[in-house]
């Protein structure tokens, strides 16, 4: 342990005040002054989209602790409206600048936390600076766009942007009865989620009556003497809006660590070791303003998130207080709530991981949450991600309105804890019917993975098997569920052969054809393709996530 250690800390939100407090934890002789230029301080932003529609009235339910809290509980000095302007390590020393007075002072310290945090991106385009565009970071953007909404008493907004912000802001818009657009450039909502997961929420929202603008880019915002009143896409489209809520991502705070020689890495953020340490000794970096990397690849990824700025501070505080602990790196795991729906993921979608060469195995498995006898569940869908090379599960995308964080999180151990595909069915999971089904749909996964690589009882994606109609090859797709879903509603050019009849038939197919076998979920289509590998056929596939999953994509 350092005695009298002179700690200085930039920024005091998640990441600095959880360096300042761990390494208070550790030390009781160290000094520690946190600079924060803003007058909130430990807030909670991932709360505000619900303050903003007042289901959280309370204002200090968001800011817990204040100034004192820290003196008292930890002895650490905040010193908010203080912003520092300068980080001179020859010297070690800041130069900071009260805003309330103006005077500048300068600052020695020992150690050093950099957790200047975050800023929304708002682009450069006529209309931005408006007083009616909102982008939601601080406590302060949330008591802003409020007052607007309570004085102005918008019909209609526009978030820019549908990552987890935006689909939490369009969900705490339309309680507020506004009419909600998103408008996002990519061709789908939540780009950060595969394709096919993302129609699940594209769906929920177009229920819940929120619009969608897909593919087309934000251009230009068109104002008045009152602010913004259209805004326009790439495409020309004019939009009404009473206000717009800008939503398209953040930027890590580099500019104060750049200026001081620190280097950035090649995400944006500031680069560190695993120790969380700068290229500059005794500099150490967390939170939104740093670089994070890969728990899977080991690459430098940025994730700017609460529970990973928590993590980072709190080694931090270990490390400037005599520890050598690792960062292990991270996952992306996330998770938000769209009116009824959770959506979370963990680690690599399909698309990042073929994007990174991986040899990709799929499996979407559509379940029940828990029991359907016992009341209260509902299905949902599990997208996951294997390498074929290694046999380890590489990432999982699960959507649905019960169970979700429970399987995400499960996930995210067994992603961490490099757990093999075929090991993930052996994993003892608690069940109850009113919490699972006795496969849970997590250990189902692993087994519809396993089979996929071991077994060779192939799935087709929907994507796949649209593709395969126009290939060179004989394509028979066979409905094996029941007279009544099969007439209710199929996937194209499928023939019906229930299961139930499927061994007296074989002799009716082509054993040279690919066959693609369904059911509604993906357990009859897998027992059809069974009867069918048993009795010779070669090219037999299983459509993954069944009819469901074909229904929501292509039907
Ligand atoms: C609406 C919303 C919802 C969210 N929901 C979630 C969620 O559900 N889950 C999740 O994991 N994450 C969520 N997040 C992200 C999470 O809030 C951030 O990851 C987290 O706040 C990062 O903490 P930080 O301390 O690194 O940075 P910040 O919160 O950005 O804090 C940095 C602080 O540094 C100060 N600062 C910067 N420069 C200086 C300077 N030169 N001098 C003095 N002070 C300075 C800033 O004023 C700021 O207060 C959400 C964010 C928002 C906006």
């Amino acid at each position: 342990m350092e005695d009298q250690i002179q700690i200085a800390v930039i920024g005091s939100v998640a990441a600095g005040t959880s360096a300042a407090a761990k390494a208070r934890r550790n030390s009781e002789s160290a000094r520690i002054t946190i600079f924060e230029k803003d007058t909130d301080i430990s807030y909670s932003a991932c709360g505000l989209p619900y303050y903003v529609s007042d289901m959280i009235t309370d204002r200090k339910l968001l800011t817990p602790r204040d100034v004192d809290f820290f003196k008292e509980r930890y002895n650490i000095d905040v010193l908010t409206s203080h912003e520092v302007l300068q980080i001179t390590p020859e010297e070690k020393h800041l130069k900071v600048q009260n805003q309330a007075t103006g005077q500048t002072f300068q600052q020695p310290y020992e150690l050093l936390v950099i957790a200047t945090g975050a800023s929304p991106i708002v682009p450069p385009i006529p209309g931005a600076d408006a007083p009616n565009v909102f982008p939601i970071r601080t406590i302060k953007s949330a008591d802003s766009l409020k007052l607007f909404i309570k004085q102005s008493k918008p019909a209609r907004g526009a978030i820019v942007g549908s990552g987890f912000i935006g689909m939490e802001m369009a969900e705490n818009l339309v309680r507020l009865g506004i009419q909600t657009v998103i408008v996002e450039k990519a061709a789908q909502v939540v780009p950060s989620l595969d394709a096919d997961v993302a129609k699940w929420v594209e769906k929920h929202l177009i229920e819940n009556g929120v619009e969608l603008l897909l593919g087309d880019g934000l251009a230009a915002l068109n104002t008045n003497e009152s602010g913004v009143y259209q805004v326009i896409t790439e495409s020309g489209k004019m939009i009404p809006a009473d206000f717009v809520i800008m939503a398209i991502g953040v930027k890590p705070n580099v500019a104060l660590a750049r200026s001081a020689g620190i280097a950035i890495g090649e995400t944006g953020a500031i680069k560190v070791d695993k120790y969380l340490e700068t290229s500059i000794k005794g500099i150490y970096a967390a939170g939104d303003c740093a670089e994070s990397f890969s728990r899977i690849t080991g690459r430098p990824v940025y994730y700017p998130q609460g529970s990973t700025a928590n993590k980072m501070g709190r080694i931090v505080g270990q490390n400037m207080t005599g520890a050598r602990e690792e960062f292990l790196g991270g996952l992306g795991t996330r998770i938000f709530k769209v009116f009824d729906l959770a959506v979370g993921q963990s680690g690599l979608t399909e698309r990042e991981a073929r994007g990174l060469g991986y040899e990709v195995a799929v499996a979407h498995n559509i379940k029940p949450n828990q029991q359907p006898y016992y009341p209260g569940g509902s299905e949902f869908l599990i997208k996951a991600v294997a390498d074929r090379q290694t046999g380890n599960m590489l990432g999982a995308q699960v959507v649905g309105s019960h169970g979700v964080d429970k399987r995400l999180d499960v996930f995210a151990t067994g992603i961490s804890l490099g757990i093999k595909v075929k090991e993930w069915f052996q994993i003892d999971l608690g069940y109850a019917p009113p919490y699972s089904t006795t496969k849970d749909p997590v250990t189902y996964t692993g087994m519809i993975l396993a089979n996929e690589l071991e077994r060779g009882t192939h799935l087709i994606t929907p994507d796949e098997l649209e593709r395969r109609r126009s290939g060179d090859r004989p394509l028979v797709i066979i409905d094996v569920r029941s007279p009544e879903e099969y007439a209710a509603g199929r996937v194209t050019g499928a023939i019906h052969i229930p299961l139930a009849t499927l061994r007296q038939r074989v002799g009716e197919l082509d054993p040279e054809a690919d066959i693609v076998t369904y059911c509604n979920a993906g357990t009859s289509g897998n027992a059809a393709q069974n009867i069918l590998l048993n009795n010779g056929f070669k090219s037999v596939y299983n459509i993954s996530g069944g009819y469901k999953n074909w229904k929501m994509l292509k039907g």
